[in-house]
This record gives C-alpha cells, sequence and structure tokens, in this order.
C-alpha cells in the first residue's frame, strides 16, 4: 500500500511552508513548523483524518556554525530524503511567469502507537522536466528574495490543491498554517468556478461561499510587517492572473497581494494562537472576527527519557491523554527530583563535551534558545552583567541557543554580544552559546534545565511553545505576560513573571524585575526551599503540561474550526 491508502477517509489538509517532524529532516525552522508537526502527531494519536501537505527543502533551512567572536556562518543542509520519505508516481504541473514547472511528491508517515496514521506530503521540483532555475525552487526553507518566495508559495498553494485532486483526495476542510499557503484559495475558486450560463453575471461565478466554507486560516504573526506580502507588478509577472486581477484585489488588498487578508477573505474561521493574540489580530484586521485556539505541543515527543519513565509509572495512559497530567502531585518528590536529574546530567554532559566548559549538575542552570531575532531580546539578563555577576556567582550557569535568519543583521549580532558578554563574566558566571539549534537539542535543553526564561517584547510573541515543551519535563517557566505565559501564569505557582500584564514592554523595568525576582525569589527557592521548588516543578506538569499540549489544541480545531 501507498498513499492511496488514506484516499477514501482523509478528510482535512493541512497546508503549512514547514513542518518539524524529526530532526533528521530538515523541513523546519523553527516554531511554526514544529507546531505543525505536533498537531499531525497528535492528529494521528487520536485518529483524525488529516493530511499534512508542506515543500521538500532539499536543503534545508541552513546549518549554522558560530566562529569564536560569535559570527553566524550559514551552510546548506541538506538531508537523507531516501531513507525518510516514499515517492509517490505522480506529476501536476503549475503556471509560473507563464511557463508550466512540474512538480513531483513525496510522502511520510506519522505513525502512533494507536495505530492512527497521518500521511504528509512533500513538494517537490528537482526533476528532469524543470530547468535549472526550477528545479531548485523547492530546495531551500525560507531562502532566497520575494521573488523565490511567491514561487514556492505557488507551488505550495495550488501545486498543494492539485496533487491533492489528482491523488484523488475528497478534502472537506483546508486549514492554512500562516499565509504561506493563501494561494490555495485561488486555485478553490477556479475548481468551483460556476457555469457562466448559470449566473447572473461574470462576476457570480466565483463562489467565495463555497471556498469560505472549505477554508480555516490561522494567523500566528502579530506584527504588521510580519505577514506576507507581494507587490502586484511581481504577482503579474510571477503569478500571472489565475483568477481576474480585480477579484484578487478585492481579496487580497489593493495596493499588495497581502497573503493573510487573502486567507483570512476566503476562511469561515480565523484564529490567533492565545487569547492575548487573539485580542492583538483583531485590532490589526478590523472587522474580521477573529478566535483564539492557544497552542500546544507533543507531550510524546517532548518529555524526555526519564520522564516518560516516571509518567508511565505514576500516570499511565499520559501520552495519550494528557488531562491525566492534572493528576501531578501523586508523583513522590524524590522520583521526579531524581527524574529531573537525569536529564539535567545528560544535557550538562552534553554542553560539556560541546564546550568544554566545565558546567556541573548542582548549579542552577537558565535554559535561553528560541531565534535569535532581536525581538526576542536574548541580551535582556545581559543587559547589567556586573549585577548578573554578583546575582549569579558561583549559583547560575547559563545555556544559550539559537540561528538568526541569514538576512536578520540584528539578530547575527545579538549573538555576537552575548559572546561578548559571556567572555566578561566567565570567572563569575557561565554561559554558553550553542551552535545549530535544532529539535534535538532542543529537546535535551527543555528537559535539563532548571528554569526556561522567555522575554520577549510585547505583544509580538503570538504563543511560543519552547516553554510549554519545558512543563512537560516539570521545567518551569519565568517570562514575560505575553502568548501563552499570560494563560498558563500564576506566580510563585507554575512560574513567574517577568513585567506586568501591560500589552507594551517597559525594558528597564522587565530588566530590574529580572533580576529582582531572579535574586530574591527564584534563587532562594531554588537553593534553600527545594521542596517548594519541586511543588512548583509538579504545578507546571500539572496546570500547564495538562492544558498546553496538541492534544487539547487539536480537539478545539476540531469541534470549533473543521465541523461547522
Ligand atoms: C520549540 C522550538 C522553537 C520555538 O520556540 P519558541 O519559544 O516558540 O520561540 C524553535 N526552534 C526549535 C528548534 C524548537 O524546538
Amino acid at each position: 500500500m501507498g498513499i492511496e491508502e488514506f484516499v477514501k477517509d482523509t478528510r482535512i489538509a493541512y497546508f503549512s511552508m514547514e513542518i518539524g517532524i524529526r530532526p533528521e529532516m530538515h523541513t523546519y525552522s523553527g516554531g511554526l513548523g514544529i507546531l505543525a508537526g505536533d498537531t499531525l502527531k497528535s492528529a494521528a494519536d487520536l485518529r483524525i483524518p488529516m493530511i499534512g501537505v508542506t515543500l521538500i527543502h532539499r536543503m534545508g533551512y541552513f546549518r549554522q556554525e558560530l566562529d569564536p567572536f560569535g559570527r553566524q556562518i550559514e551552510h546548506p543542509d541538506p538531508w537523507d530524503i531516501e531513507k525518510y520519505l516514499k515517492r509517490i508516481n505522480i506529476k501536476v504541473s503549475v503556471e509560473i511567469e507563464r511557463k508550466p514547472v512540474y512538480i513531483t511528491a513525496w510522502y511520510y508517515v506519522i505513525e502512533s502507537t494507536t495505530g492512527g496514521k497521518v500521511p504528509v506530503i512533500f513538494l517537490d521540483t528537482e526533476i528532469p522536466e524543470n530547468d535549472p532555475v526550477n528545479r531548485t525552487l523547492t530546495h531551500y526553507l525560507y531562502g532566497g528574495d520575494l521573488e523565490y518566495r511567491l514561487k514556492q508559495e505557488i507551488i505550495l498553494g495550488i501545486g498543494g490543491v492539485r496533487v491533492l485532486d489528482e491523488l484523488g483526495f475528497e478534502i472537506r476542510k483546508y486549514h492554512m498554517n500562516e499565509g504561506h499557503s493563501s494561494l490555495l484559495t485561488l486555485e478553490l475558486l477556479n475548481k468551483f468556478k460556476k457555469p457562466i450560463e448559470e449566473v447572473w453575471s461574470e462576476e457570480l461565478v466565483w463562489d467565495v461561499q463555497k471556498v469560505r466554507d472549505l477554508c480555516v486560516f490561522t494567523t500566528h504573526t502579530p506584527v504588521e510587517a510580519g505577514h506576507d506580502r507581494f507587490p502586484y507588478d511581481l504577482v503579474q509577472r510571477i503569478l500571472g492572473e489565475p483568477v481576474p486581477m480585480w477579484l484578487i484585489k478585492k481579496l487580497a488588498g489593493d495596493g499588495m497581494l497581502n497573503m493573510t487578508l487573502l486567507g483570512f477573505n476566503l476562511s469561515e474561521y480565523i484564529n490567533g494562537v492565545s487569547k492575548k493574540h487573539e485580542e492583538v489580530s483583531e485590532r490589526m484586521f478590523p472587522g474580521y472576527e477573529i478566535h483564539a485556539i492557544t497552542n500546544g505541543v507533543h507531550p510524546y515527543t517532548w518529555v524526555s527519557e526519564s520522564f516518560k519513565n516516571l509518567y508511565n509509572k505514576h500516570l499511565p495512559g499520559w501520552a495519550m491523554e494528557p488531562e491525566i497530567f492534572v493528576r501531578a502531585w501523586k508523583i513522590p518528590e524524590e522520583e521526579l527530583w531524581d527524574a529531573h536529574m537525569q536529564a539535567k546530567k545528560s544535557l550538562i554532559d552534553y554542553v560539556n563535551r560541546l564546550t568544554g566548559m566545565n558546567f556541573n549538575y548542582e548549579t542552577f542552570t537558565i535554559g535561553f534558545a528560541r531565534r535569535a531575532t532581536p525581538y526576542k531580546r536574548a541580551d535582556l539578563l545581559l543587559s547589567d552583567p556586573e549585577r548578573l555577576a554578583i546575582i549569579g556567582e558561583g549559583r547560575v550557569q547559563i545555556i544559550y541557543a539559537g540561528k538568526a535568519h541569514p538576512k536578520d543583521e540584528g539578530g547575527k549580532q545579538l549573538i555576537q554580544r552575548i559572546f561578548q558578554i559571556k567572555e566578561r563574566i566567565k570567572d563569575k558566571v557561565k554561559i554558553v552559546y550553542l551552535p545549530n539549534y535544532d529539535m534535538a537539542m532542543a529537546m535535551k535543553l527543555v528537559a535539563g534545565v532548571d528554569i526556561w526564561l522567555n522575554n520577549p517584547l510585547k505583544p509580538l510573541e503570538a504563543s511560543g511553545t519552547s516553554g510549554m515543551k519545558a512543563t512537560h519535563n516539570g521545567v518551569p517557566n519565568f517570562s514575560v505576560l505575553d502568548g501563552w505565559w499570560i494563560e498558563g501564569w500564576i506566580e510563585g505557582y507554575t512560574g513567574w513573571a517577568i513585567g506586568t500584564l501591560e500589552e507594551t514592554s517597559d525594558p528597564k523595568r522587565d530588566a530590574e524585575d529580572l533580576y529582582f525576582k531572579l535574586g530574591n525569589d527564584v534563587l532562594p527557592m531554588f537553593y534553600e526551599n527545594r521542596n517548594i521548588w519541586i511543588k512548583v516543578m509538579k504545578n507546571a506538569i500539572a496546570m500547564n503540561a495538562y492544558y498546553f499540549n496538541t492534544h487539547r489544541m487539536i480537539r478545539f480545531y476540531v469541534t470549533e474550526a473543521y465541523i461547522r
């Protein structure tokens, strides 16, 4: 059996420019892609008839090397496609610059221990029918210029729908994970075009309502500039007019083709990824009804070995029913601490192997790893290095990781600044910056540190998910009140807040709060009140992990968005 096995029953197609399933498959860059992978894994666990659609990204995002000064060097990051994917014998074409570009496809099957299976289709233009330039269109995730990006979005949106049709799938919902796949709506408009004899005017051949009924759109971007936009002269040249330009402009905006607007206007259900993000998005797009479905992470993927054993013993069934985490207080304190120390030792050994820094098992360890980009403020903790040295001397060690997008100069400088400061205070507080952050490293970090730090500028964190991964391993969060943490935070019980609930950040106040709570609340509890600390760990599991998982999340998508 091949992909045909899934044709008859699949009803929901989940489109995403990146899908991160496993670290060996370099088809993701960060949070968006891993969320997509976690979503499909929970769908497999719960036997939801879904299929994923993405691009193959033969050369990955990039492999990050850091020189001794923290300068980022980017390398192509190819992966072993034949080892993980199966070929589908198929060829469809899309029109790019008025000429056909041919697309083939591969697939991967996510298999759950429940027997549930969800296939993921990877679109590929590396075939002899294409000229050498078009063959590279599915090489780099978020690589190239605007033109390259638009071409990739044609392949994903239009090509993706054509591949599903060609294979015989009967899809009832198309879920667009961000605007990169919004062009699928144009393909659907064409597909459901009414015969001209049946309607009163030429305009009415376009059955917008029919397409809306088929589509769901999830936005992830709380800043105006983050939404994909293309100038119409480029659109005209690359995409042409799969539907008339007056209609495209009506649906996607007059000035530029805005992929979010296009997705919004053709989706009956639109959501942001946390309650705060819903609020921010509604303000950014007045007149649209935007719902909130807060993100989650896939429990089985993000629980470390030692915690799997612990949960299997005390909370059997947790992986398929994470609501069971609500009973985390049943876990004996010593056993919880042992499981944590196993994860921590394994992380510290790994760090020492990579860096020779001599981190130790007993010292309070702070983890900070995510995309290196200015708004995430990786250097907030280092904004007053002398103060950090006083608070943390001999009591704190810090692990950083994260890639900067190749075009993000601010992000690259941020990494260099961390390198400079870590040298300056290395005799007091040990800091490492690990190169090439990926899913495998994230797994080690979120489980092995003592606290997970997150302090982006508000309100720019739509949700954030790495903190949720930490809670699945009993690691509390120390974070600004933005995204998911507004919903997960109970001060001193599930972790700690940095700053206030106000919607915008006050950088001075954030730094002050960070140092003050670290020195006065967090470190004293960790070193002098270990029993209370372990209770906070239990709360992270019982009050955060039990909710912020993709099982809960996808059930919301099914009942709120898919079945309507
Ligand atoms: C989870 C994860 C992210 C997303 O982290 P955020 O805190 O949501 O920014 C990014 N990169 C990797 C490798 C991850 O595992």
